[in-house]
């Protein structure tokens, strides 16, 4: 009798283990079936549903770190995720957020590759009733963006002209010195917030005389860097030096991404740049990624910009939550980012800039690396 209640309860025991397999699953693929409402019906304990994370590229660093702290934080809340990284190819992007439709996502966060092709596939998202959160970059021409969680994308820009008017002297009347411009990529909203925010502080000396873009090249898309790649800003630059820096040196680099610097300072060694004779520019980054603070450190890339991915994730997933609970998400400004069907209500986080002054406290100091990682 004993032996027979025993049995019975292993028996009950390995069935709730193989359901709870069945409905937990952890970030990946185990989607719920869904549709309808309420998304993947998942019933087992804390299943809070299903998450769609749609990023950009794990070429750059902090995407994956974006990624994998809102992974966290989404699950550590209940949730199940499902995140994909669309490697900068629009189309995979497309079908990637496509399928986390299918599977039943509650709610989508996107970093979007091109922030301009997305607008038939949130529609299919409006029609299924998911909510979406645009991360860091902007959505544009779509009125089914329901928040936009970033961080202040005019003051990265004047922080990192900023920088160059300090380095420079610029405010005490010194000058004239040559610079040569960088942009992101043209189909990124950010790019044209961090071009015109550094503008604001650099296009009065460029007026003025005390700056000298020798190559002519100021607007936008002259200078802009389609999809980061520090490679074709690293052959702009190649032609840059050999066209206008002959017989001249440049003295700094407005470069708006940790990724373009390294491009642009590869250029610069391979025509002599770096030694006392003919000292490196100036130049500014972004997103304090480990190969540019490295450079920082051994004295080449001058500056970057931190922005916590940490924080960012916390806000996107507070929001999410928020969202899926009726509940108001908190947003800080409700004026600035206009996609062009509608002002998208936002939370803009605070971007810090970095040199080798201070990147122990800011970097070391927050735990977002450790000593060793920098060495
Ligand atoms: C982000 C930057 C990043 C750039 C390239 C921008 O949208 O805001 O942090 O450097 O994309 O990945």
């Amino acid at each position: 009798m004993r032996k027979q209640a025993s049995l019975v309860l292993a028996f009950a025991l390995a069935l709730s283990m193989v359901l709870a397999a069945c409905s937990g699953g952890g970030s990946g693929s185990s989607g719920g079936s869904g549709g309808g409402s309420g998304g993947g019906g998942g019933s087992g304990g804390g299943d809070k549903g299903l998450i769609g994370i749609a990023m950009p590229t794990k070429s750059s660093e902090r995407w994956v770190s974006d990624g994998s702290n809102m992974v966290k934080e989404f699950e550590a809340l209940g949730y199940r995720t499902d995140l994909q990284y669309g490697e900068d190819i629009i189309e995979n992007q497309v079908s990637q957020i496509e399928n986390m439709i299918t599977k039943g996502a509650k709610l989508l966060v996107i970093a979007s590759i091109d922030g301009e092709s997305l607008t038939d596939v949130l529609q299919k998202a409006a029609d299924a009733g998911i909510p979406v959160i645009a991360y860091d970059r902007l959505i544009r021409k779509s009125e089914h963006v329901d928040y936009y969680a970033t961080f202040d994308n005019f003051k990265v820009g004047v922080l990192q002209g900023s920088y160059i008017e300090e380095k420079l002297g610029l405010k005490e009347g010194k000058g004239p010195f040559n610079i040569e411009l960088f942009a992101g990529s043209p189909d990124d909203n950010n790019a044209y917030f961090f071009f015109n925010g550094a503008m604001s502080v650099l296009q009065p000396y460029i007026d003025n005389g005390q700056l000298v873009v020798r190559s002519g090249q100021t607007q936008f898309d002259q200078i802009a860097t389609l999809r980061w790649d520090g490679g074709v800003a690293q052959s702009r630059m190649d032609n840059l030096l050999s066209a206008h820096y002959t017989t001249e040196n440049v003295h700094a680099v407005l470069s708006p991404y940790d990724g373009i610097s390294i491009g642009v300072l590869s250029s610069l060694k391979s025509v002599g740049y770096g030694t006392p004779d003919k000292p490196l520019p100036i130049i500014t980054g972004q997103d304090a990624e480990v190969a540019s603070v490295k450079s920082i450190i051994a004295g080449e890339q001058t500056q970057t910009v931190f922005k916590d991915t940490r924080e960012l994730a916390k806000v996107a997933v507070r929001m999410a939550d928020a969202i899926l609970n009726g509940r108001e998400p908190e947003v800080n400004d409700t004026t600035t980012y206009d996609n062009g069907v509608k002002v998208v209500p936002s939370y803009l986080l605070e971007p810090v800039s970095v040199d080798i002054t201070n990147y122990k406290e800011v970097l070391i100091g927050s735990g977002y690396y450790t000593e060793d990682q920098l060495k």
